[in-house]
């Protein structure tokens, strides 16, 4: 018996699936088990709220105020599991690692222009995006006081910047990236200083001529820096995505003591790059907020949503942490551990006790005089229940005491 189920164990600890076949052998009382882990006050203790398969609908109904009082919502789950064997985290660096928030730190005028006319052309067309450097280029304009009219025919070009027509010329707000495919790059000791220190250059082209440059910088978040350290010494390997820069990752990347980067990766290549982590037998969890991230969210076995981010995000996540501090990801990473643990101890649990008590029950020791009446044969199917349960509450005191909880 216990060869049985210890190979059983060995097996589930291997596969989900096995997990599901597991259930239909004992009557649900794995399903019992998972509910009564997931469900354990542990994750509420610590802000963090369930949710089962069933509730996935009401989720993204939820309103965004709701779960921010919440803290995380846990959309999948099986995610749990995934989660708590992840071997590598992709993180989307721009209102991930950063907070996402550009000020404009210094405008470069070319080809005879005037700071103030490229911030103003710049605003006009940026004042119709909802990019976070848009964001900042039209608070620049404002504070300046520079007057701006709306831009016609607004397009966005995804991963490279903007594009429209201001008062009749054609206006584009474009990476550095976007500059050398066309053949436009500009070669600038001050711009390349400015790339050189972190900042987000971006160029502002009138009817196809480049008219300036503009850096922009981010703030890093403090606690991205303690959530990467805690993920490394969890065994985790931290790899940063981004469409900005190869300088600003390299720049970023060195701030935060990161080995690994993408840079100047474009919308629709992010789930490529998932994929090829995937290629190096790594369980990725992918977390970023913004609509670009979300086919990499699908792609990755986890997909975390971060700071309440896009709705696409949202909808396409497993996980979604509504605060903003990327130090909840080791920390759900580090309970999904604790519960998947738990889930195998309730397993044995569940499966050991009433290996014993249903032949009692059905009167396999009748001959030496023990026989369970069915009232007992109830009451002691509750207590298997409370066990089960009682289990699941040790999840976060067994975790607090030792780390010998195996
Ligand atoms: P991230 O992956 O860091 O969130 P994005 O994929 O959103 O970045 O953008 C990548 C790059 O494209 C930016 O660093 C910027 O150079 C350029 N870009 C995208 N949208 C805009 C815009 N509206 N204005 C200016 N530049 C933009
Ligand atoms: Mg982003």
């Amino acid at each position: 018996m216990r060869r049985l189920a210890a190979r059983l164990g060995k097996r589930l600890k291997a596969s989900r699936a096995m997990l599901v076949t597991a259930e239909s052998c004992t009557g649900g009382w794995v399903a019992q088990a998972v509910t009564a882990v997931a469900g354990s006050s542990d994750w509420f203790e610590r802000g963090f709220v369930t949710y089962s398969n069933d509730a996935k609908r009401e989720l993204l109904g939820v309103r965004a105020d709701t779960l921010a009082r919440r803290g995380a919502v846990l959309k999948d789950l099986a995610s749990v599991e995934t989660l708590g064997s992840t071997s590598a985290i992709n993180s989307d660096k721009t209102g991930t690692l950063t907070e996402g928030r550009f000020g404009v730190t210094d405008i470069v005028p070319l080809d005879g222009r005037t700071e103030h006319d490229v911030l103003r052309l710049a605003a006009a067309l940026e004042s119709r995006s909802e990019h976070p450097i848009a964001a900042g280029i039209v608070r620049a304009a404002t504070e300046r006081g520079a007057q701006y009219p709306a831009p016609y025919e607004f397009a966005a070009i995804p991963g490279k910047g903007a594009q429209g027509t201001v008062d009749g010329v054609a206006v584009k707000v474009v990476s550095p990236g976007f500059l050398k495919e066309h053949g436009l790059a500009v070669v600038d000791a001050r711009v390349t200083r400015l790339a050189e220190q972190g900042k987000t250059v971006v160029y502002v082209l009138a009817e196809g001529k480049v008219i300036g440059a503009i850096a922009l910088a981010d703030i890093i978040r403090p606690e991205s820096r303690e959530a990467l350290g805690r993920l490394k010494a969890m065994g985790i390997k931290p790899i940063m995505l981004t469409g900005d820069s190869a300088a600003v990752a390299r720049w970023v990347a060195g701030e935060l003591g990161l080995d690994d980067y993408f840079a100047e990766v474009l919308p629709d290549q992010k789930a490529a790059k998932i994929e090829e982590v995937k290629r190096r037998g790594l369980t990725v969890a992918m977390v970023g907020d913004g609509v670009n991230d979300a086919p990499a969210l699908v792609a990755a076995d986890v997909g975390i949503a971060i700071g309440a981010g896009t709705d696409v995000a949202i909808e396409a996540a497993d996980i979604v942490l509504v605060r903003s501090d990327p130090r909840d990801v080791p920390a759900i990473v580090q309970l999904a551990r604790a519960t998947y643990r738990k889930m195998v101890q309730n397993l044995w649990w569940a499966t050991g006790y009433n290996a014993v008590a249903i032949p009692l029950a059905a009167g396999v020791l009748a001959r030496a005089g023990i026989l369970l009446s069915p009232a007992v044969g109830a009451v002691l199917m509750s207590v298997s229940t409370v066990v089960v349960a009682l289990n699941a509450q040790l999840l976060g005191r067994g975790r607090r005491t030792a780390s010998g909880v195996s």
